[in-house]
């Protein structure tokens, strides 16, 4: 009696183990569907306040899953190395957060949402304490001065190596795009020196406003952003190395920034929509996770005007709505 018990609970446990997996076969059809839904120009253009990104072809247009297993699946443009711009955030405050725990970000940089544009001057301004959320402008290249290292060069390596982790191999520099943000990131370096003034930077400003500049720079599949997205949906584990990059309770944390600014001053809408942390760069790059399930991730230039990639965001929220994935939703 005792062992057929054993089988029935051992039964109903495999039930409800796989009524919560999706599976595969579902996720598959879902962006596919998507992909056709959205395939053709949504409007919006390329990022044009760095030369580089408005060169990229705007038809481009990727969909990847990560899957915690490892299994990554791709449609699409997914192959494309394009800028990881702002997404290079979440990754430099996960590697700061690594080196100097969770409580010393929020004092010395801040987590609550700005409400206001990535680069606003004003977020620093009305804010008492100067306290900015990571995932803007003035918050991540704070963070970045906030990493530990002796020099410019040990710093670069943390993140060149921490990178690497999150995507399952060492990603390149996109060294054009580099140099046209060098020369193009004036308004960047007055907010770090205005944050420097408020004694919220932690290191030399050109070094640091350098290496924001660069860790923006890399150059990112669709396919890398979803395996990097997954390592932060899978405990901190990266789904392809199974190698450990952070500790698992920063992973909730780091979310929650993206929760609450992963969309900039359209981050609102995003949660109402789609009820799952999400984070975007001007590249043209979207990734969103749902802890435990997945990481999608999207790559299609065109931006609306909050610098948003409008195909990704309607891609993921189609995904998240017809699979389920809303963190909101009693499941
Ligand atoms: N490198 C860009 C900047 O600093 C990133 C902006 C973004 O992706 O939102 O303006």
């Amino acid at each position: 009696m005792k062992k057929i018990n054993g089988v029935i609970i051992l039964l109903l446990l495999s039930v409800v183990t796989f009524a919560q997996q999706i599976s595969e076969k579902r996720i598959r059809e879902v962006m596919k569907e998507a992909y056709n839904k959205y395939k053709a120009p949504q409007g919006g253009a390329n990022a044009n306040y760095i030369p580089y990104l408005a060169d990229v072809n705007s038809n481009l247009y990727g969909i990847a899953v990560c899957l915690p297993n490892g299994k990554v699946l791709e449609l699409g443009d997914t192959k494309y190395e394009f800028g990881i711009e702002s997404i290079s955030k979440v990754f430099v405050l996960a590697l700061a957060m690594q080196e100097r725990g969770q409580k010393a970000i929020e004092d010395s940089i801040g987590v609550n949402a700005t409400g206001m544009p990535f680069n606003s001057v004003l977020a620093i301004e009305l804010e008492p304490a100067r306290a900015v959320n990571p995932l803007v402008n003035a918050g991540a290249m704070a963070t970045n001065s906030f990493v530990p290292a002796a020099s410019g060069a040990e710093k670069w390596t943390k993140i060149d190596n921490i990178f690497a982790k999150f995507a399952g191999r060492r990603l390149p520099v996109i060294e054009k795009l580099y140099a046209s943000e060098t020369a193009t990131n004036q308004h960047n370096r007055a907010i770090a020196w205005l944050l420097y003034s408020y004694g919220r930077f932690y290191d030399n400003v050109d070094v640091s406003v350098d290496l924001y500049t660069k860790a923006c720079s890399y150059g990112t599949t669709a396919r890398d952003l979803a395996v990097m997205a997954g390592t932060l949906a899978n405990r901190g584990v990266n789904p392809l190395t199974r190698e450990k990059v952070i500790n698992s309770e920063y992973c909730p944390k780091i979310l929650a920034t993206m929760l609450t600014e992963g969309l900039y001053d359209e981050t609102g809408d995003w949660i109402y929509h789609t009820g799952i942390p999400g984070k975007s760069g001007v590249g043209g790059g979207v990734i969103a996770v749902s802890p435990g399930k997945m990481a999608i991730a999207v790559f299609s230039p065109p931006l609306d005007k909050s610098g948003n990639s409008i195909k990704a965001m309607y891609t993921i929220k189609y995904m998240v709505d017809k699979l389920g994935l809303n963190l909101l939703e009693a499941k």
